[in-house]
C-alpha cells in the first residue's frame, strides 16, 4: 500500500515508518523536524520504499511532492507531544493541532486514503472517572497552558469525526496513553527525563508529591496497537491505546533508580498547572474490537530503553 505518516521523523513516528516498511508498503514521512530528527530514519536510508519529505503539515499537502501516485493509508502524527515542547509555542501547537489536521484530512478526502488520527488521553484533561473509557467526555481547562494541546487535539478529532459525517472519509481515531522507549527524545517528558538524571547521576525531580499516576506503554506495543486499528474494519469511535499498568510517578523514580542501582535522592518541585492526578486507560474497546493488549512490562520496557541510551542495542522498537 501507499502511506503517508506525517510526523514520521519523530519518536513514534519513526517506529512507524520501520513497521511499514518492514510490511512492504511505499512510505512517505512528511516532517518539519521541529521535534524530530533525521537520524531517526537513519536506518531505513537508501531503502527505495521510503522517502522523507521536510514540509510543514499546516501548509496544503502536495502528492505531487512525493513519489506516490495515490495514497491508500494516512497516519497524521505531526504535532509538538510533551508538554515542555507544545507549551513553547502555544498557538502554533494550536495551529497545528487544527489546520495540520485539516490538512491532512483534505488530502485524505482527495485521495480516498484511511485516516488515522494521533490523539491522546489528554483529551480527558484530569480526569473525575478512573479509568478512562472513550465515553467520557473530559474534564479539560480551556484556558489553562496545556489547553493549546488538549484542545487541540479535541479539535483535531472534532473535525475528524466531521470529516467521517460530511465527506465519507474513512476515519481511525487512536487516543494514546503516555508512550516510551528508544529514540524518544529528552524532551521533558518523564521517562526520558528520569533516565537522564539518573545516567547523569544528578537527583530525579519529582512535580509535585509524586502520588499523582499514569500508565506507561512501550513503544512495539504502541505500534502494533495503531497498525491493527488502522487495519480493523468496522471501528466506530475513538479507541484508547495504551497500557493499564498504572504507577505512581514516585514508583516510576524508584524503579529507574533500581534499574540503573545509581542511589539517586528524588527531589520535589512545585506541582505543574493542570497537571493530571491520574490516568489510565480503560482498555475494554481496544480488547474487544483489535484483540489487541500490550505485552511489554515496565520493567523490560525500561531496561531496552536504557540498553539504547547506553549504546547498548540498536533503536529497534523491541530493542534488538
Ligand atoms: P515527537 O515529538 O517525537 O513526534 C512528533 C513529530 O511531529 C516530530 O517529528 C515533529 O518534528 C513533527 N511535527 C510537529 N509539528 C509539525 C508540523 N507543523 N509539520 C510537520 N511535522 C511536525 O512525539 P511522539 O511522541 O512521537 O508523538 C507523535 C504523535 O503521537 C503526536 O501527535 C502526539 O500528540 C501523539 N501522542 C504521543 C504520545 C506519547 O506518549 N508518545 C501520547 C499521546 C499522543
Ligand atoms: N514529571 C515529573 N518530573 C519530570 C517530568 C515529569 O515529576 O521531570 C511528572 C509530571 O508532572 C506529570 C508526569 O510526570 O505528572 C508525566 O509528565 P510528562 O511530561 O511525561 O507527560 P504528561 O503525561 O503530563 O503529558
Amino acid at each position: 500500500m501507499r502511506v503517508l505518516v506525517t510526523g514520521g521523523a519523530g519518536f513514534l513516528g519513526s517506529h512507524l515508518c520501520d513497521r511499514l516498511i518492514a510490511d512492504g508498503h511505499h512510505v512517505v514521512s512528511l516532517d518539519d523536524y521541529s521535534s524530530g530528527r533525521p537520524e531517526n530514519l537513519r536506518q531505513l536510508e537508501g531503502n527505495p520504499r521510503l522517502h522523507a519529505l521536510r514540509a510543514d503539515v499546516r501548509h496544503p499537502i502536495e502528492l505531487a511532492a512525493t513519489p506516490l501516485d495515490g495514497l491508500d493509508r494516512l497516519y497524521h502524527l505531526a504535532c509538538p507531544a510533551s508538554p515542555t515542547a507544545y507549551q513553547r509555542d502555544p498557538i502554533g501547537t494550536a495551529r497545528t493541532a487544527f489546520q495540520g489536521t485539516l490538512e491532512a484530512l483534505e488530502l485524505a478526502r482527495r485521495t480516498g486514503a484511511r485516516f488515522l488520527l494521533a490523539s491522546t488521553s489528554e483529551v480527558y484533561g484530569d480526569p473525575e472517572v478512573h479509568p478512562q473509557p472513550e465515553t467520557y467526555l473530559g474534564h479539560v481547562n480551556p484556558i489553562g497552558p496545556r489547553a493549546c494541546y488538549d484542545e487541540g487535539k479535541r479539535i483535531a478529532e472534532t473535525l475528524s469525526f466531521d470529516f467521517a459525517r460530511q465527506h465519507g472519509v474513512d476515519i481511525r481515531v487512536a487516543r494514546i496513553f503516555n508512550t516510551y522507549g528508544p529514540r524518544m527524545a529528552d524532551d521533558g517528558r518523564v521517562v526520558m527525563r528520569f533516565l537522564a538524571s539518573a545516567r547523569r547521576g544528578e537527583p530525579l525531580v519529582v512535580h509535585g508529591a509524586g502520588d499523582q499516576t499514569r500508565s506507561f506503554c512501550f513503544v512495539s506495543d504502541m505500534i502494533e496497537g495503531l497498525t491493527a486499528l488502522m487495519e480493523a474494519n468496522e471501528v466506530q469511535g475513538p479507541v484508547n491505546l495504551g497500557n493499564d499498568h498504572e504507577v505512581t510517578i514516585l514508583e516510576l523514580a524508584q524503579a529507574i533508580i533500581q534499574l540503573l542501582r545509581s542511589g539517586q535522592p528524588i527531589e520535589h518541585l512545585p506541582e505543574r498547572e493542570d497537571d493530571p492526578s491520574r490516568r489510565c486507560p480503560d482498555m475494554g474497546v481496544a480488547r474487544r474490537h483489535l484483540g489487541w493488549m500490550p505485552s511489554v512490562q515496565l520493567e523490560e520496557g525500561l531496561a531496552h530503553t536504557l540498553a539504547w541510551l547506553e549504546g547498548r542495542s540498536p533503536a529497534g522498537s523491541n530493542g534488538q
